[in-house]
């Protein structure tokens, strides 16, 4: 656009050669114009003052001759002998006496012409002087330039003798002059013109350079070097260009390596970063920030905040911060795309360099996993404590009555015993599933696995005769349904320990006289393990929360059935400690299906 604007500009602009060749040319036209007009009034002068010398040579010549005319008292008439004399010399011839009386003229009958005493040459000869004069001729009608002479005889004069010529005779002469002198002109103009064009062109040269490389150190092309033109001014100006050119050059750069410097901090960051100003329009944010809200960082450049969050609390946060510009931290909840996140929001107010407010920096932390996390624990350690709580107030129970009653009903001794030796097993059974699920939690429980190629069909053949007697005794059958071998790999002792809590589950949940099917398989480079049974099944709003610690579907039967609530989240952390997952199908009232992926090879356990 700028780039257009500037076409436009230079488009109704000329060129500075135009300029120069026109300057020249105009100076060149003024000065020659000047010497043709100067030569011209020379010419002129020269040939009038020629003209008023030959004059006066003639009358000087013909002076003598015409003497006699002016001595005669009673003069004659001239006029026949000056007409004579006058075609003979192309002059105009008048002979005039001291009073000013025509006695006779070359061209007019001297009886008829008036006094020519005022005349400016004759009065002028009359004083003693030679008269010239260049005048309108009433007498002839013509410009004409006159000389009068005084005759002098024995000492004193007589009368007055003048000549005269048009001064056409003169212009024509002067004309013809002119027109070399144009002549000449035009061609000391167009060879001018010519000179002119090229000393522009050479001049202009060196500054269009200097433009073309101004213009591309605009569009920011800082490569170019400029030559030195030969003129001094300009070879400075192309110095000063050059290094005008290198400064800004390595100054962007500082700035554009400062730029991504910042924009890698701020990208590699985990927070978001939000940068507002003091309307709450977003400046800037970095790659985490942009993530949290689902598009690109330009994306939301110069969008209200409170657009992009749609959030109440968020929106009072920001305002909060940005009217008392003082530091606050809160946990915001955002729901976004039918899910809510926790965000730990820190405000720091912005500043220019004069300490003026220019907005606010957001620092923002997605701790929802964390306050999850902490959730859990806490959950979890309340879970433990009610579970542990449970046998032990049972067994304390019985333990005091028997303190206090005795042990004399041995009936009733043995059976209160028994009951605590019950309690004792469960907070044994959960004490055993808790450790075995914090060993597989553990950091490095992948590690410390014995892993080896293993045959899941020997593995699901050896939690089967585990759990054969259990099964029995609910006259329950577990079949096998495996063909050819199936190997992962993996630690063979977990992966049974696993089906075995799956077919633990699977009896204690299942009615007597169903079957449990288990059966091995492959599936997209996995190594799969089922246990299908026909018993109570788990309604579907349960069934993504059965893999969790201590969830229990039915609480009291769970209890009743001996179980910790554990069983599947150990089976879950020993598939994810071999990199693999568990899935769970189920309906309600007609039995489930839980299954083991491990993966199949070694490499993708690493
Ligand atoms: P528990 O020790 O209570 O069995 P688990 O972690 O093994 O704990 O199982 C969690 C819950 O999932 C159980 O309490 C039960 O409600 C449900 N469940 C597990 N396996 C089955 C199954 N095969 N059939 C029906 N419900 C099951």
């Amino acid at each position: 656009m700028e780039a257009g604007k500037e076409e436009g500009h230079s488009g109704k602009n000329r060129p500075l050669a135009w300029f120069l060749f026109w300057s020249y040319l105009l100076i060149a036209l003024l000065c020659v114009a000047g010497v043709a007009w100067y030569s011209w009034s020379v010419m002129k002068h020269y040939y009038i003052d020629q003209a008023r010398d030959m004059l006066k040579a003639r009358a000087l010549i013909l002076e003598e001759e015409l003497k006699p005319f002016l001595m005669d008292d009673s003069p004659l008439s001239a006029d026949p002998q000056l007409r004579k004399l006058g075609q003979l010399h192309s002059t105009r011839i008048t002979l005039i006496s001291l009073s000013g009386k025509v006695i006779g003229d070359s061209q007019e009958a001297s009886w008829q012409m008036d006094n020519h005493a005022a005349r400016p040459e004759v009065a002028a000869a009359l004083e003693g002087g030679t008269g010239v004069s260049t005048r309108y001729s009433n007498t002839v009608q013509k410009h004409m330039v006159y000389v009068a002479l005084p005759i002098q005889h024995e000492g004193g004069m007589i009368g007055v003798l003048r000549m005269a010529i048009p001064v056409t005779a003169l212009d024509e002469a002067l004309k013809a002059m002119s027109g070399r002198i144009l002549l000449g002109a035009f061609f000391i103009l167009l060879l001018a013109a010519g000179v002119s064009m090229m000393v522009s062109t050479l001049l202009a040269r060196p500054l269009q350079a200097l433009t073309r490389g101004a213009t591309r150190y605009a569009r920011g092309d800082f490569s170019l070097r400029l030559a030195h033109p030969a003129p001094k001014e300009l070879a400075r100006l192309a110095l000063a260009m050059n290094q005008m050119a290198a400064q800004l050059f390595e100054r962007i750069s500082t700035i554009t390596r400062q730029k991504n410097e910042m924009e890698a901090v701020l990208s590699s960051m985990m927070e978001g970063v939000i940068a507002v100003d003091k309307k709450g329009l977003i400046i800037s944010m970095n790659q985490a920030a942009a993530r949290l809200f689902g598009r690109q960082p330009a994306a939301f450049t110069g969008l209200l905040l409170e657009s992009v969050t749609r959030n109440k609390d968020f929106s009072r946060f920001v305002q909060e911060g940005l009217e008392s510009g003082v530091f606050k931290e809160a946990d915001i909840t955002l729901y976004m795309g039918g899910s809510s996140k926790i965000l730990h929001t820190r405000n720091v107010a912005l500043h220019d360099s004069d300490g003026a407010q220019l907005g606010m920096l957001l620092v923002i932390n997605d701790v929802t996993r964390l306050r999850s996390l902490e959730n859990m624990r806490r959950d979890f350690v309340s879970n433990v404590s009610h579970e542990i709580r449970t046998p032990l107030t049972a067994i304390k129970g019985f333990v005091e009555t028997l303190v206090n009653d005795g042990l004399e009903d041995k009936d009733q001794s043995g059976r209160f015993l028994e009951i605590v030796l019950r309690h004792v097993d469960r907070l044994n059974n959960i004490v055993e599933d808790l450790l075995a699920l914090s060993r597989m939690e553990h950091e490095d429980a992948r590690k410390k696995l014995s892993m080896q190629p293993c045959n899941l069909n020997q593995v699901v053949q050896a939690a089967r005769s585990i759990c054969l007697q259990k099964a029995a005794a609910k006259q329950i059958s577990i079949t096998l349904a495996t063909g050819e071998p199936v190997m992962a790999f993996a630690d063979c002792n977990l992966v049974e320990q696993a089906v075995v809590n799956l077919l633990d589950n699977a009896i204690k949940y299942s009615n007597p006289g169903s079957i449990i099917t288990l059966s091995t398989g492959s599936d997209e480079g996995y190594s799969t393990i089922c246990c299908e049974d026909q018993g109570i099944g788990i309604a579907s709003e349960h069934l993504p929360r059965v893999f969790e610690r201590f969830y229990r579907v039915d609480k009291a039967r769970s209890r009743q059935m001996g179980g910790t609530g554990l069983g599947l989240a150990i089976v879950k952390h020993i598939a994810q400690a071999h990199g693999g997952f568990v899935k769970a199908q189920s309906e309600l009232g007609r039995g489930s299906v839980f299954s083991i992926h491990l993966p199949a090879r070694q490499e993708e356990t690493a």
